[in-house]
């Protein structure tokens, strides 16, 4: 309702939302973002969703932290207090920035020089920007001196990555979102792409529009099915016994690029023998999809002129992610679907930065540009750069971090102390119960956010930081897309930029970090990162980003960057696809009698992740108030349960009560909770077992008992 004479300034900048990445603009007025537009990016080309569009007030809550907070002497750390309402100056007192930092530093230099440097361990945070999660890895690397430092991609694609780094040579997306335009059939598994990334919707939508079939692979039957040519609604747990079968027809009826296998692939002989055994129809038996439908399905893949695989986290969630994967990148390399415009594999990313933050080397077995820590190369190669020495182990991940805080005295990788910037383990752990206590337990921890997150809450220190909005810094999105996100409103009261206050921790353990220039350096840091990430990143310098996006790799000045790669080559050591077969693998945890329905976690339209953004923007909080577990009409019926009842939801490991909601989309035999209600926390129910490889955590499958509230 406001015409442009009534905003004092437009600055433009990222969504900090979905990995997505759309570009906006922020109009202020009085020091206050008032409204969001959409800019003309590459991923979005002016729209946006409703999180983008009107969740961006959640920078202004009263409930920021504006001064640096100290947990008081003598207050326990009582993880019942998450659920209550207590006071924040009960438990906390304000500090200047200077007894803050001591506060927060000596007690990491105390415990490094009593029990070693695995002793420390950090996450940061894939909501930051580049800059920020390639400091703060080398404050853990070079600072707390050992590869202890994660983030959230383990909770979201850490399978995927490590099952596309085995087989193609590259974690990220072969071909961007938009090139669904570009092909005709896209398989679109495990991924509610309308609450999760809806702009990329929006164009899967627009594509089908225009004659691109949508074959939804899903347990649940989400709002994309509207538009899909085929619907497989499978049953959770049985990825693998689905992709098989649909290896096994387009082996069996010749329906393989042969010329492709043989220029382009590794262990193709291997594979085909593997998928032998896993006929449609003793593998519908498994999944519950008719034989005819993997079939119909399999021959239009295969024979498309293009087709595209797009997933998310319905496919890396399990203990067997990584092998779900594996039979994704199986599929596309078997039908030569990859390297051209509209066919290849594309893990839809979360978070706004994801993709940039593990490739700056936020993760505990790489480097920037996944450089492996356990390569002597690599290695000398850092320790050159960082002029340093460096720990040649892999680090811990998210969840065995939670494991060692929780470690005998004895062991001599007990983690004590941790700094987590920008993440709240307290809300986003499996099997919330062991990690709150783990948290707990910490000796000393460092939280640095924007709110008293249920994280926070456990801190000795809590140190206030600046939301996006208040920042500058590049993020790098689900297509590669490297963007400018600008500062458009200064952080309120003694709140800081996290640049500065990663250096300020960095100079308190005896490094001489002064990174100099506009915003805390972030250029200067910026083009320090961009020298350890030539192959990908080389050619795309500050000056240039700031006049564009850039999508990478981008080696030189003037290479325009490659939205498509694996035209003629992988990126692996002998430039050929490796294909890994993958067999059944069941569940962590089953259903019983005591436990009888599965537990499906996920994400919903309006909230995002642990809701500490989205459950303080005004809009989003109104149209989606309260945590809903959503079912089944009939299963719903089953147990003499009504729409918008209250029920309660108990596993092994803990229970929620709840509002129940009917959703036929979810199927028959689950329950679908999504994990941003601290009220009703999801993650008080789910199994901590991880993929293998990955370390990624079952969040999409465990076992649950659902009755009436008022029975219980
Ligand atoms: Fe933001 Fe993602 Fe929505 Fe785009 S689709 S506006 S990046 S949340």
């Amino acid at each position: 309702h406001m015409g442009p004479q009534s905003v004092d300034r437009e600055v433009d900048s990222v969504c900090p939302f979905c990995g997505v990445g759309c570009l906006v603009t922020f109009q202020v007025r009085d020091e206050k973002i008032i409204s969001v537009k959409g800019r003309e990016g590459p991923a979005n080309e002016g729209r946006l969703c409703v999180k983008g569009r009107f969740g961006m007030d959640y920078i202004h809550s009263p409930d920021r932290i504006t001064r640096p907070l100290i947990r008081k002497a003598g207050v326990a750390k009582d993880v019942a207090l998450l659920e209550g309402h207590t006071d924040w100056r009960d438990v906390f007192r304000e500090a200047t920035w200077e007894e803050a930092l001591d506060l927060a530093t000596l007690p990491l230099n105390r415990l490094r020089q009593l029990h070693g440097p695995k002793s420390l361990a950090g996450f940061g945070s894939a909501k930051g920007s580049n800059e920020e999660a390639y400091l703060f890895q080398k404050l853990v690397r070079t600072g707390f001196g050992s590869n202890n430092v994660d983030h959230c991609t383990r909770l979201c694609h850490a399978s995927s990555v490590a099952a596309l780094l085995e087989g193609v040579g590259s974690g990220a997306v072969s071909n961007p979102v938009r090139d669904v335009a570009h092909a005709d059939l896209i398989i679109v598994i495990g991924s509610n792409p309308t609450a999760n990334h809806p702009v990329a919707a929006s164009w899967m939508k627009n594509a089908a529009r225009r004659g691109t079939r949508i074959v939804l692979m899903d347990p649940r039957i989400t709002d994309i099915g509207r538009h899909a040519w085929r619907t497989l609604q499978f049953k959770a747990d049985t990825d693998v016994a689905l992709l098989n079968a649909m290896l096994h027809v387009i082996v069996t009826e010749n329906l393989c690029d042969e010329t492709f296998l043989r220029e382009r692939a590794d262990h193709v002989a291997e594979l085909k023998a593997h998928v032998r055994d896993y006929t449609p129809e003793a593998m519908s038996v498994v999944c519950g999809i008719p034989a005819d439908t993997i079939r119909e399905v399999a021959r239009a893949y295969a024979t498309a002129k293009a087709a595209m695989i797009l997933w998310g986290m319905g496919v890396s969630q399990h203990v067997h992610g990584t092998d779900n994967v594996r039979c994704l990148i199986a599929l596309a390399s078997i039908t030569g679907q990859i390297g051209r415009p509209g066919t290849g594999l594309h893990p839809l990313r979360g978070q706004n930065n994801v993709q940039g933050a593990s490739d700056a080397g936020l993760i505990p077995m790489m480097y920037p540009n996944y450089q492996r820590v356990s390569d002597k190369s690599a290695q000398d190669w850092f320790e050159k750069f960082w002029d340093t020495k460096l720990d040649d182990q892999p680090g811990y991940t998210v969840v065995e971090i939670m494991h060692k805080a929780l470690a005998p005295e004895s062991d001599p990788h007990k983690v004590r102390g941790m700094y987590i910037l920008g993440e709240n383990p307290a809300m986003s752990d499996p099997d919330l119960h062991h990690a709150r206590h783990a948290l707990a337990s910490l000796q000393h921890l460092v939280v640095q956010d924007i709110f008293l997150t249920e994280t926070a809450w456990l801190a000795d220190v809590v140190l206030p930081a600046s939301a996006w909005p208040e920042k500058t810094g590049t993020v790098s999105n689900t297509d590669r897309t490297v963007q400018m996100g600008r500062q458009a409103v200064l952080p309120p009261g003694d709140a800081k930029p996290d640049l500065w206050i990663i250096q300020q921790i960095a100079q308190r353990m005896g490094l001489n970090w002064h990174y100099v220039g506009a915003h805390e350096g972030v250029a200067q840091v910026y083009e320090e990162m961009r020298q350890a990430m030539a192959l990908t990143m080389g050619g795309i310098d500050w000056a240039r980003l700031n006049a564009g996006s850039v999508t990478y790799p981008c080696v030189s000045a003037d290479d325009p960057g490659q939205p498509i790669v694996f035209h003629d080559h992988f990126p692996t050591q002998d430039g050929r696809v490796r294909l890994v077969p993958a067999s059944l693998i069941a569940a962590a945890e089953q259903t019983d009698a005591d436990y009888p329905l599965v537990l499906i976690t996920g994400r919903q339209l309006e909230h995002w992740h642990t809701g500490s953004m989205t459950r303080r923007a005004t809009v989003l909080d109104a149209l989606e108030p309260a945590a809903t577990a959503c079912m089944h009409g009939a299963e719903m019926g089953r147990l003499g349960l009504q729409p918008g009842q209250r029920i309660r939801v108990a596993s092994r490991r803990g229970h929620v009560e709840l509002a129940l909601r009917q959703d036929n989309g979810t199927p028959l035999g689950a329950v679908f909770i999504p994990f941003a209600y601290v009220e009703a926390a999801a993650n008080e129910l789910t199994h901590a077992a991880l993929d293998p490889f990955g370390k990624i955590p079952e969040f999409k499958y465990c076992a649950v008992r659902v009755e009436s509230a008022t029975a219980a």
